[in-house]
């Protein structure tokens, strides 16, 4: 999917909570949704518990950000730095306006 700067839908973050809402919506029919998340790597903090008690490897939590970020979802790479309710907009550290 080409990445655009207007969505339906834009989500800030895109960690446990806003890759499972972008999974959700698209299972919904949303099929117009963007994710602001600048990391390259996700992680699924609750194994961490598991890594402090010394059952799991730390590197274990880790996966690529591409890898869980669901089919048909635009991502943007980039930080957003403010938000505009009124406008409707995020815009990100890039200046880049995302509607
Ligand atoms: C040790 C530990 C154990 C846990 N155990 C459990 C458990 O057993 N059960 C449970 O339900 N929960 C557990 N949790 C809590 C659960 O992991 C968190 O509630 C959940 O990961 C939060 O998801 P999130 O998407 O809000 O945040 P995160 O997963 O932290 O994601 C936030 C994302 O936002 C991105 N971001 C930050 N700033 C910006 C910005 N300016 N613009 C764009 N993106 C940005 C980050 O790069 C990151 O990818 C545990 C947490 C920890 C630390």
């Amino acid at each position: 999917m080409p990445l655009s700067n207007s969505y339906r839908v834009a989500i800030v973050g895109g960690g446990n909570a806003g890759i499972s809402l972008a999974a959700r919506l698209r299972r919904a029919g949303t099929t117009d949704i963007g994710v602001i998340e600048p990391a390259e790597s996700h992680f699924y903090q609750p194994l961490w518990t598991l890594v402090g008690g010394g059952c799991a490897q730390a590197a274990q939590s880790r996966r690529s950000e591409a890898s869980v970020m669901p089919r048909g979802v635009g991502w943007i790479k980039d930080h957003a730095q403010e938000l505009d309710p009124g406008a409707q907009t995020v815009t990100t550290r890039s200046g880049t306006s995302v509607l």
